[in-house]
């Protein structure tokens, strides 16, 4: 693998997006089967889309900036699959949390 192909940012020491909005982790594309097989506990009551605590999706879990990791991520919704390290939501997001985007 070329030098250059390495992501920018670890999201496993991040997590910064999914602690961003609760209007963030939100259901769009997905099919029903893709969205059933997420645990309806992290489901928001209007199952618009993720259930937040502020704005903190509930499916996260460490801490933001450090140690973190989502709780469904093979079944995770498409704009979590969508937002990519070192993409302008990404770095929103990042500065959102005072941290590094360069
Ligand atoms: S903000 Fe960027 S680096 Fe952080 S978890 Fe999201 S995609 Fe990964
Ligand atoms: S579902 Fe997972 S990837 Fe998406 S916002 Fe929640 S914790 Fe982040």
């Amino acid at each position: 693998m070329e030098e250059s192909a390495a992501p920018r940012f670890d999201c496993q020491s991040c997590g910064a997006c999914c602690s961003y909005s609760s209007e963030w982790p939100r259901f769009s594309t997905e099919d029903d089967a893709q969205l059933d097989l997420i645990p309806q506990k992290y489901v928001a009551a209007d199952e618009s889309g993720m259930r937040c605590d502020g704005v903190r999706c509930s499916a996260l879990a460490g801490e933001v900036g450090k140690s973190t990791a989502c709780g469904i991520y093979e079944v995770r919704p498409d704009v979590c699959r969508a937002c990519m390290p070192g993409g302008d939501d990404c770095l929103m997001a990042r500065k959102a949390h005072g941290l590094p985007t360069l």
